[in-house]
């Protein structure tokens, strides 16, 4: 007789982890018995119950589907409705859930045949077709949440740098998470940085860097840019700090058919969602990246995902116009 669970969480990843699991019920030997969450969201086709109708349920364990909100998630349900902790379990512990050959993430190394959709539907990205925002429906590896984006991040570590050779000294702007952790076994002289407190080990302001001139091997600078008002002095700061031999890896969400958009007289964050696709974005960049970035004195490589071996990069599910730049000092 299978374990009896309940699985709780039916956010965007909870949904489709839940369809996961009971897709593959009897292959694990289990058997799911309801779905639980706070709000009664119904987006799964069926009835959700709310945690305290899970009193007259008799299972053995709850399945939470958020790894991010997973501690939060296990202290609530434990102090506001009696469920022990040893009855709560994280999706991931379910082995086997997510084994299969189709896809493989080169950031936590699993082999799966689900990677999970994100990014909103509608909206500029989409009518736009911009480039690294909007809807992906294979985006999301389940084991390690690294998404299509930090995954051509990663390649482009590899393969383009030696920042996972080690021994560097690395500024990370916005850090990716996954990557971070794997940047940091490598190199001792790594510092992750961004302007809002908590999100890295320093906070810091691009358009006026604390370190002195020349300090840096690497900066890496991705979905940053697009934030920035006063782009000129941020360039400006990133090729300071960076050394002669040192480089920038960047990049922003890009339409590959209009040039960047830009108005200063846009301020309020809705018109700032309806015209550049995100409340806290000040332009939208186009075709003439590349160019500004020359004028701004550096040196410009591009990397781009179409530029690959398909073969290769089939199974990381990437976004396929997606593009890197490493930018140098022009000496
Ligand atoms: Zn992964």
């Amino acid at each position: 007789m299978g374990k009896k669970i309940v699985i709780y969480g039916m956010g965007q990843h909870g949904v489709q982890i839940a369809n996961v699991i009971i897709e593959r019920q009897k292959e694990l030997d289990i058997d799911v018995l309801g779905l639980c969450d706070k709000k009664n969201q119904n987006n799964i086709g069926r009835n959700t119950l709310f945690p305290h109708e899970l009193e007259r349920i008799d299972y053995d364990f709850i399945v939470i589907t958020s790894k991010k909100w997973y501690t939060d998630i296990k202290n609530d349900l434990s102090n506001k409705y009696n469920i022990k902790p040893e009855k709560m379990m994280l999706y991931s512990s379910l082995e086997h859930l997510f084994d299969g050959s189709q896809f493989y993430c080169n950031i936590c190394g699993s082999a799966t045949n689900i990677f999970l959709s994100a990014g909103m539907k509608d909206g500029i990205f989409k009518a736009k077709n911009i480039t690294g925002g909007g809807y992906r429906s294979k985006c999301v590896c389940p084991i390690c949440g690294s998404s299509d984006r930090s995954r051509w991040l990663e390649y482009v570590l590899e393969t383009e740098t030696n920042v996972m050779e080690g021994n560097n000294t690395i500024l990370h702007f916005a850090p990716e998470v996954e990557i971070e952790k794997k940047i940091k076994e490598k190199n001792a002289n790594y510092y992750t940085a961004d302007i809002v407190e908590g999100r890295a080990d320093t906070i810091e302001d691009i358009t006026c860097i604390s370190y002195e001139d020349n300090t840096f091997d690497y900066i890496i600078c991705n979905h940053v840019m697009e934030h920035i008002e006063n782009e000129a002095k941020a360039f400006h700061e990133l090729k300071r700090c960076i050394k002669n031999s040192g480089s920038i890896i960047f990049s922003v969400p890009i339409c590959w058919d209009e040039p960047t958009y830009e108005d200063k007289t846009i301020i309020l964050p809705a018109e700032r969602l309806k015209n550049y696709g995100q409340e806290d974005h000040v332009r939208l960049y186009g075709y003439d990246l590349e160019q500004k970035m020359i004028n701004y004195g550096f040196k410009v490589r591009k990397v781009a995902v179409n530029q690959q071996k398909y073969e290769e990069l089939e199974k990381l599910s990437l976004i396929f116009n997606d593009t890197i730049w490493i930018l140098g000092k022009e000496t």
